[in-house]
């Protein structure tokens, strides 16, 4: 089943990312993260990609296991700046191959010191949609910012660059993560008044450790707001009192979202099932209504 005729029923959807293990060591321990999210019956499970290697194989592993073993809609994410065309074209022929309908299109993030971009390699996320479309039938998703793309200087190129994507062939878009709901609410009034209509899932972040928010910061350049800093202030030493304050201040986006009529939120569970576990149990009834 295609993920976007699933976020088009009028009904609310949650769903859950994991990511593979960087070596095949760390396999079974993501295998068992992966299950126990699966139990909460997603709407579906999105499956990062790594650059290259092990991990890559790994996204196309762990994306048929919930397909098929597990009987949850899967995502496999992919990712073309530090791969060849030639090699993109492998992954998407053996995703074809094991059944796998949804890919969220990337760029991916360009590995310091690589020259980018090259002959050999698609350029923009747009590229790897259009070359995705002639494999067959997919479900493309693809990535947005509402904080506006680190490498972008004005959020208007952004949203032109990101309605160019959008019209190469996306059916819906998942947001990079954001603490303030006011620029999500923001971003989808502009993106909408620039013509962009496919679904919006935002991403969220349930932040459980100072450390988890130090990285974050680091690879999205996200704004925390007051409040949020508040709370790690108060709590950042404690980790059972950060983990449970990160998972309430997550629910308290999510609630606030489902409240002004998201339908489809997307949740960054970074292979943490007890996360994930404690988010749905906190919206049992909400995600009913
Ligand atoms: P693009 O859409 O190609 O955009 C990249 C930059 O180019 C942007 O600044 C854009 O505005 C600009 N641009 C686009 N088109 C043009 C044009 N025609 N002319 C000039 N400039 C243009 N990374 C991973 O490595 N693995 C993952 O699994 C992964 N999953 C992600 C999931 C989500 C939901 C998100 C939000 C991000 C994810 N990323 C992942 C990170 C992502 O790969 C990086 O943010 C990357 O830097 C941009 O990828 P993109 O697909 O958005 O690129």
């Amino acid at each position: 089943m295609k993920i976007i005729d699933r976020l088009n029923e009028d009904k609310i959807h949650i769903s859950f990312e994991v990511f593979p293990p960087k070596t095949d060591a760390g396999f079974d321990k993501v295998l068992d993260a992966t299950d126990k999210i699966a139990a909460l019956k997603p709407s579906y499970i999105s499956v990062t990609y790594g650059a290259g290697g092990g991990t890559s194989k790994n996204t196309a592993r762990i994306a048929s296991h919930i397909k098929d073993d597990l009987g949850v809609l899967s995502l496999a994410h992919l990712t073309c700046a530090s791969s060849t065309k030639a090699e993109v074209r492998s992954v998407i022929a053996n995703l074809r191959q094991l059944g796998i309908e949804n890919i969220l299109a990337l760029r991916g993030d360009i590995p310091e010191g690589m020259v980018f971009p090259t002959e050999d390699r698609f350029r923009y996320a747009w590229e790897l949609v259009e070359e995705i479309k002639k494999y067959g039938d997919f479900c493309i998703g693809a990535a947005c910012y509402p904080e506006g793309h680190v490498e972008n200087e004005h959020k208007a190129d952004d949203i032109r660059f990101l309605k160019q994507k959008v019209d190469s062939g996306v059916d819906f878009l998942t947001t990079q993560m954001f603490f303030d709901n006011d620029i999500h609410y923001n971003f989808l009034y502009r993106i909408r008044e620039a013509g962009i209509t496919v679904p919006v899932l935002p991403g969220i972040m349930p932040i459980t450790s100072a450390t988890q928010m130090k990285r974050s910061q680091e690879l999205s350049g996200t704004v925390f707001p007051r409040r949020f800093l508040a709370l790690l202030d108060r709590f950042g030493s404690y980790p059972e009192a950060m983990m449970q304050a990160g998972i309430a201040y997550a629910t308290d986006q999510i609630i606030d979202l489902l409240a002004n009529g998201v339908k489809n939120i997307h949740i960054y569970s970074m292979n943490k099932p007890e996360v994930a576990e404690k988010i749905m149990s906190n919206l049992s009834e909400i995600i009913r209504c």
